[in-house]
């Protein structure tokens, strides 16, 4: 089905951040599709590294992208720290290669040095209304085909800085055959003579390096957001100019990641004010020290980010949402994905963690739940974390309305750290009572001191004190005195209205623990 699609030559795709900061979710999501489509076409992802523009570099920023990747199970297999034999994958240490190609270009009369002066450019910009360097200004520029060859010897022997330009000529309808697009067609006239390359770093811009290494590396999909579907028709023409036209890789620009109220591109600030991550590990800023939240740090399960990530964008046509990456892998199409943005539905993301969280068992979740209790100071055992979320991970949470803070929703427990404000009493016994406290003043009455003390001296004799044993002594009591005493024992163990099961709460806090609180309970509320 997919076979038109690759039929030409053996699938390689890359995936090239350019190293500016932590990587978005948007970028996470297009390297996800690369990934599916190399694994489903048995082909190779190459993990490439666009550091052209020395303005823009963020130390730090390619460990957090291949940290990343690692922390999600998506697997390159060429690359910077990958090897290959088309390397180096980092483009600053392409350079030699790169002055070969703009040298290429300029011989053949297919670019031009250009020794216009930002000074200059500017005077020329209010001067010309909207002037683009193009076929209607070049002539009236300072560069190799206005001046005379001798000069523009002597201006590079001089060491004077200059930019390599692209020439484009004006009139052609340029044609970019797009798998989710079809057909996108550009009138060569409103590109600009791009720089290809600038002699004051001795690096080609991002277009000159992208479309020659795409090539060298022979890369057959470019898989990338719609954001660079602009620069596209101009990167069809370098192909040309090359001679590159018969091994162009082929385009798909995915559909950008919208608001979640879908208006308009999804950003950090959309993430803060609903509070959900856009980045995929969280990130500190190394010149400003912010810190920005990450989906690894807020308790996301990595199968969980994939699963909502790969769904936004394609489908499988199916009501099938929940797939693993085998299965994603098998089902993903290419040619399916929407041409219309995704809408960013972080709820959908909370239900994903959900589902990925129930899939777990409970010893697999309590490292994570071990975590969230160290944080409030309480050192768990394994088997007590394991337990206590076996009891509580099908509770629901309050948490507050990030739209109106003054309101509270709720929803299912979608996250190891939901857990803490639901768990609290399993690691710290009540130390006041609220008598204002609705549940309280209806569930403490006249008798319930009595009757506590009662259940405690019985609840002292058991030599078992499993779940099931105290249900054996303890149900016959009650029932042949006719004793309700469940609500008040809630007060007693929980403080409030809420937990589990008390046979279970009892027996995970013990004998001892429980009757201490018991009898706590009672010298407080008499
Ligand atoms: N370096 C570009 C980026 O940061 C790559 C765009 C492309 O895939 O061609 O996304």
């Amino acid at each position: 089905m997919t076979t038109d699609l690759t039929a030409k030559r053996p699938v390689r795709v890359r995936f090239a951040p350019s190293p500016t900061g932590p990587l978005h979710i948007g970028g996470v999501r297009t390297c996800l599709y690369n990934y599916l489509f190399a694994r489903q076409h048995g082909g190779q992802l190459i993990f490439r590294i666009e550091d052209t523009d020395t303005q823009r570099f963020v130390p730090g920023a390619e460990e957090y992208i291949l940290e990343a990747f690692r922390w999600l199970g998506i697997g390159f297999d060429e690359g910077v720290s990958f090897g290959g034999d088309k390397g180096p994958y980092r483009q600053s240490e392409r350079r030699d290669i790169y002055r070969r190609y703009v040298r290429q270009l300029i011989d053949e009369g297919k670019a031009y040095y250009a020794f216009d002066t930002p000074e200059e450019l500017n005077r020329k910009r209010e001067e010309v209304p909207n002037f683009q360097y193009d076929a209607s200004t070049r002539m009236q520029m300072r560069n190799s085909l206005t001046l005379p060859r001798e000069e523009v010897e002597r201006l590079i022997q001089d060491g004077t800085q200059y930019t390599v330009r692209f020439l484009i000529e004006p009139g052609e309808d340029v044609h970019v055959d797009d798998i989710i697009r079809g057909d996108v067609v550009i009138n060569s006239s409103i590109l600009d003579d791009k720089v290809l390359y600038k002699s004051a770093d001795d690096l080609p811009t991002y277009h000159l390096a992208n479309i020659v290494d795409d090539h060298l590396m022979e890369v057959s999909h470019v898989i990338r957001g719609e954001e660079w579907l602009p620069s596209a028709p101009l990167h069809v023409l370098l192909y040309r100019a090359f001679g590159w036209q018969d091994t162009m890789p082929r385009f798909a620009h995915l559909p950008l990641l919208l608001k979640p109220d879908g208006k308009g591109k999804l950003s950090k600030r959309d993430g803060d004010k609903f509070g959900f991550p856009v980045f995929p590990l969280l990130w500190r800023d190394p010149a400003t020290g912010n810190i920005s939240r990450g989906y690894r740090e807020d308790g996301y399960l990595p199968q969980a980010v994939v699963n909502f990530l790969a769904l936004l964008g394609w489908n499988p046509g199916t009501d099938e949402e929940l797939l693993s990456m085998e299965e994603l892998i098998s089902q993903f199409r290419l040619e399916k994905c929407s041409k219309n943005g995704a809408k960013f539905d972080f709820v959908k993301g909370w239900w994903f963690n959900r589902e990925y969280l129930l899939r777990q068992t409970d010893r697999e979740l309590a490292p994570s739940f071990q975590a969230v209790l160290r944080e409030q100071g309480i050192e768990a055992t394994e088997e007590q974390a394991a337990e206590v979320i076996g009891l509580m991970k099908t509770k629901v949470i309050e948490y507050p309305d990030p739209q109106n803070p003054a309101a509270m929703k709720k929803r299912n427990v979608s996250f190891a750290g939901d857990l803490w404000p639901l768990c609290d009493f399993f690691f710290r016994a009540p130390q006041t009572f609220d008598r204002e406290d609705k549940f309280i003043r209806k569930n403490w009455t006249e008798t319930s001191a009595r009757e506590m003390t009662a259940l405690a001296d019985r609840l002292e004799q058991l030599a078992d004190f499993s779940a099931e044993a105290q249900k054996q002594a303890i149900d016959p009591w009650v029932k042949a005195e006719a004793l309700k005493p469940w609500n008040a024992w809630r007060i007693c163990l929980v403080g409030k209205g809420q937990g589990p099961d008390m046979y279970a709460l009892a027996a995970f806090l013990g004998r001892e623990e429980t009757v201490r609180r018991m009898r706590f309970a009672v010298e407080m509320l008499g």
